[in-house]
């Protein structure tokens, strides 16, 4: 079963979570009241990690809030330990910071958390970075109910972005922030496909203390991008992954041949051996991961808590990883856009992945539609060419038809 074209479990449980979360808009004061003592226990469960160079320390497991959130799961995901928080103004048009303070705020958990937020509406450079760099803050921290956040990133740095890690203006803005006391340290999120380029970059810039980027059990290995990730650890950023599924679905789900029943057979899920693989090779700090009910967040603990695995199990993964390379676009753009005429190819299938697979429809349909013309020129270009170039052996012409379909 194709990742992009169904994943019904998911689907069927972010219905289900949905249903529930709508009657929960309002989180009482009792509730927190009970979880808070049961959270301050759990928070000693989980591993702690120090954050590369900003020597802050915090829990292995981060908690990814690019959803609908409801109040009710941050507290159960506090009240499990998780002590990283990942937001940005952008996730559901700046509610998921919303729904964040209010928990933070009526816990009385704020400094208990690692707080991550992001500016991703005003990544400008020049003289006017510190102004514009400051109102969106301004309009985060109000709605996170904090006077700090602990690391403010630049959100989903393009490659034609680079320059502002470069821009001495770019720098100053973001020290005056600290100076102000208002952040902790700077960082920046990426799942562009000149990853390598701007990880690389963010190394050599002397002011990026942190970075979140994707990276999973089938980008880990690009010759690139671990060049880039040397230079990062060199630099002691503090390293923090994200899109560690590398898509979605379960061993069952995509392939269903025998093979894999020894992972089926002991309950061991792909999810899990996703998270196990990136934390096992040590050089990942934190693992971002969008849970959106709490089995999946006591999975993710459990496989924080055992990074463990085997060397069969490592095998079981190659082999899951080689089986269906065609069906996850790796974001290495640079093999296929090319021969599209520089269409966004990379990107139009993230986004058909965050609509497809994560159940993203609102934003995957902003994010293309938002996509400049020339990039999404999908009458005049030949994307059988594209199809050829993907070393992973995608049906572009299918997935880029479909994403239009959907998108557009
Ligand atoms: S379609 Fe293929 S070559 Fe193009 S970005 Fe995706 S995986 Fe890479």
């Amino acid at each position: 079963m194709s990742e992009f074209s169904e994943n019904e479990s998911r689907d069927r449980s972010r219905r289900d979570f949905l249903k529930v979360s709508a009657g929960a808009t309002a989180l009482t004061a009792a509730a927190l009241e009970s979880g808070l003592a049961q959270a301050v226990k759990a928070a000693e469960e989980l591993p702690t990690v120090t954050l590369g160079k900003t020597g802050a320390k915090t829990t292995a497991l981060g908690m990814g809030t690019s959803w609908s959130l409801a109040p009710s799961f941050v507290l159960a995901a506090l009240k499990s330990g998780v002590r990283y928080i990942d937001t940005s103004e952008n996730y559901e048009n700046t509610l998921a910071e919303k729904v964040l303070g209010e928990v933070l705020e009526r816990s009385g958990m704020r400094k208990d958390v690692y707080l991550v937020t992001k500016n991703g509406r005003a990544k400008v450079g020049g003289p006017g970075a510190f102004a514009a760099f400051e109102k969106r803050l301004e309009g985060s921290l109000e709605r996170l109910r904090t006077d700090y956040v602990d690391c403010y990133y630049l959100h989903g740095v393009e490659g034609r972005e680079i320059p502002l890690l470069k821009d001495p203006d770019v720098k100053a803005a973001f020290e005056k922030l600290k100076k102000a006391g208002k952040i902790k340290f700077c960082g920046l999120s990426c799942h562009d496909r000149r990853l390598p380029e701007i990880v690389t970059a963010a190394a050599e810039s002397g002011f990026i203390d942190q970075i979140m980027i994707q990276y999973n059990y089938r980008t880990m290995n690009n010759d690139q991008v671990r060049r880039a990730m040397d230079a990062a650890s060199k630099a002691n950023l503090a390293l923090v992954a994200m899109k560690t599924q590398a898509g979605a679905g379960s061993f069952r789900e995509v392939d269903a041949s025998p093979r894999f029943q020894e992972f089926v057979d002991k309950g061991f899920k792909k999810e899990q051996a996703a998270i196990k693989t990136v934390l096992a090779e040590g050089r990942m700090q934190v693992v971002v991961s969008e849970m959106t009910n709490r089995d999946m967040l006591r999975e993710n603990m459990a496989a924080c808590l055992d990074p463990k695995l085997s060397h069969r199990d490592r095998e079981l993964l190659e082999q899951h990883r080689l089986a269906t390379s065609h069906l996850y676009c790796q974001g290495c753009g640079h093999h296929c856009e090319p021969a599209a005429g520089g269409a966004a190819v990379a990107d139009i299938l993230r986004f058909l992945r965050y609509d497809e697979v994560y159940g993203k429809t609102r934003t995957a349909r902003a994010l293309y539609q938002a996509l400049p013309e020339s990039t999404r020129n999908l009458a005049s270009t030949d994307f059988a060419a594209a199809q050829a170039a993907c070393p992973h052996k995608l049906p572009v012409v299918e997935l880029i038809a479909r994403a239009n379909r959907r998108l557009g």
